[in-house]
């Protein structure tokens, strides 16, 4: 697949778009979902232009996984939740909607189910106070 400078993530990367930040370095950028399908999901996604982890550079996973254990530790820090769930698809087939690699990272409750994948979009603004709690825990 050959990657697309317009695909949505790339566009909040270049800021034309815009996230519910919760962290950047040089290496990656973590937002919250806008389709959260539990509450705290959050992605992580490397700034290296790439599809799918089969494209992306090692030096770009190894920095990509380090920054998603940082985050899924912040969540568990800040909404303490009993389970963290890494989700990662690739290609159409797979389920993949946004054709620039990432990681989901879902806290996870017994009896609490996940909504519909990318279905239902919120406001934006309904997103800060659980962003507020991760951040300050990074
Ligand atoms: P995937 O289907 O694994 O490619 O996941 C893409 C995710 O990006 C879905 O969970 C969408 O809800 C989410 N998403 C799409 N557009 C945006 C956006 N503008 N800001 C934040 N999340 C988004």
């Amino acid at each position: 697949m050959t990657y697309d400078p317009n695909n949505i993530f790339a566009k909040i990367l270049r800021k034309e778009l815009p996230c519910v930040k919760l962290y950047e370095d040089e290496d990656v950028l973590s937002f919250l979902d806008i389709m959260p399908q539990v509450e705290g999901h959050t992605l992580v996604i490397p700034k290296e232009a790439a599809c799918d982890i089969l494209q992306l550079s090692t030096t770009s996973a190894s920095r990509l996984i380090m920054a998603t254990q940082r985050i899924a530790r912040a969540i568990k820090s800040a909404l303490n939740p009993p389970g963290i769930m890494l989700m990662q698809l690739n290609g159409v087939a797979a389920g993949q909607t946004v054709p620039h690699i990432h990681f989901h990272v879902l806290p996870r409750h017994a009896g609490i189910d996940m909504k519909l994948h990318a279905r239902q979009m919120v406001d934006s603004k309904t997103l800060e106070p659980v962003a507020a709690r991760i951040r300050a825990a990074l």
